[in-house]
């Protein structure tokens, strides 16, 4: 069923707005469903969204404005949930985007919430600390028109981190005038985080990693991973698929990739990054761009970067068996349907790396009860979560010989219709 709204969207040649992709892939899982065009426009609008300039005064005496925004996609399943990102490209649509896909994330693994983000225009590197404290300090001020333990709970995303969480509390607590741990997930340990929240999105890629090689036959001990990104997605998942056997061959930051066929020692990576804030001229190895990263011969590939990184461009010329998406909308459904034709296995972001809202869900409950679980308990938690999301997407993909994405979104979209199906329009 094509009605209106859809091929509007799908006429176009490949769309490069992350909100034009978003709303694609929708509407693909939406024919599937058969879904009625007034569901369609009520899944398909972000609810509310919400832009705020506000000034920030610099460390030398002058003021500067800045843009941010929070918009809440859907909450038919619980309140809001999606981290925020500082990031100079930052743009009312990516965050539509962003949070659009939070919806299907958080239904993709069945846990009780629907989709926000939120997003400053800002180069966060250009900015002392204690100026990123003021805009953290008073973007949260502007928002919490929104956010709240019961309405809209961020966390950390690019460039955030669980310093920018404990400000962002701090802030909504002294509003309050008294501590509200439940209003972010991803903030330290001694402020209410959660054991495990900091590695849980890397850890839930890693999950859904070793699934993927078994349906593959890939013997994880053999194979090779080429990872796009270094920060808490990309850094984590490279050490934990290296624990697991496999031999990191090439990875990047904002400045560009390093690779050696015959491996990198993660340790080593980790201390360099660290030390001089970027891999570039990490020694034994040769400088690669972010795009010739991408086209490198590996089995796994992960994307832990940003978005619309393999599109119609260079599908064609990707060279791993397995994409594990670390990263929200690496991949564009052009280049989709490339992969898919070519026998390329792609786990959608809105699986791969859900471990993150997982655990970010597991902390919220914890801050609400006031009652603390370890690690193992997290990570054991996790694991059943991340098992039942895959295989529920994999079986449907294999029933209806669908590429993973399509599957996944005919289950969660599947479910947020129900739900607000179930809930009927009001009035
Ligand atoms: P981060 O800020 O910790 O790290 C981002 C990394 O990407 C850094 O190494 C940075 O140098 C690199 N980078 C930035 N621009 C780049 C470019 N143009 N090319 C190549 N590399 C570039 O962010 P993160 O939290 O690791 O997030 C990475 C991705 O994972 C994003 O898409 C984010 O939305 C997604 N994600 C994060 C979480 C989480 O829990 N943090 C959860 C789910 C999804």
């Amino acid at each position: 069923m094509t009605t209106q709204l859809t091929s509007n969207l799908l006429d176009k040649n490949e769309p490069q707005n992350s909100y034009d992709i978003a709303r694609q892939q929708f509407t693909i899982a939406a024919d599937h469903l058969g879904l009625d065009t007034g569901l369609r426009k009520v899944l398909m609008a972000p609810k509310r969204e919400l832009t705020v300039n506000f000034p920030v005064r610099m460390d030398d005496g002058s003021v500067e404005v800045f843009t941010g925004y929070r918009i809440q996609h859907n909450l038919a399943r619980g309140p809001a949930k999606g981290g925020i990102r500082y990031h100079p490209q930052v743009s009312i649509d990516e965050v539509r985007a962003l949070a659009m896909w939070m919806t299907w994330k958080c239904a993709t693994v069945n846990i009780p919430f629907g989709g926000a983000k939120g997003g400053v225009i800002v180069d966060p590197q250009k900015l002392s600390l204690a100026e990123l404290e003021k805009l953290t300090r008073r973007y949260t001020t502007e928002i919490s028109l929104l956010i709240g333990p019961e309405t809209d709970i961020p966390a950390p995303d690019v460039n955030t981190n669980p310093q920018t969480m404990a400000w962002i509390m701090d802030t909504y607590s002294a509003h309050k005038g008294y501590s509200v741990h439940a209003v972010v997930t991803g903030k330290p340990l001694n402020i209410g985080g959660a054991e495990g929240r900091k590695e849980a999105t890397g850890r839930g890629v890693q999950y859904v990693t070793r699934y993927a090689a078994q349906t593959q036959n890939l013997n994880l001990r053999e194979a090779t991973m080429v990872v796009q990104g270094f920060g808490n997605v990309g850094s984590v998942v490279s050490k934990l698929l290296c624990e697991d056997g496999v031999t990191l061959v090439a990875v990047s930051d904002a400045n560009g990739g390093i690779y050696n066929p015959k491996g990198l020692d993660v340790r080593l990576l980790l201390d360099y990054s660290s030390k001089q804030g970027t891999l570039v001229g990490f020694p034994n190895a040769d400088y690669v761009t972010n795009q010739e990263l991408l086209e490198l011969p590996c089995d796994i590939l992960i994307p832990a970067a940003l978005e619309n990184q393999i599109n119609g461009d260079n599908a064609t010329r990707i060279r791993a068996k397995i994409i594990s998406e670390g990263a929200n909308g690496p991949t564009n459904p052009e280049a989709d349907r490339v992969l898919f034709d070519r026998g390329i296995f792609v786990i959608p972001d809105i699986l791969a790396n859900a471990g993150g809202v997982t655990v970010s869900y597991f902390e919220w409950v914890q801050d609400l009860q006031r009652f603390f679980w370890n690690e193992e308990e997290t990570n054991a938690r996790l694991l059943q979560i991340m098992t039942k999301a895959f295989k529920d997407v994999y079986r449907v993909a294999q029933e209806k010989k669908l590429d993973l994405r399509t599957a996944a979104y005919i289950l969660a979209v599947g479910r947020v219709a129900e739900a607000t199906k179930t809930r009927g329009i009001y009035p």
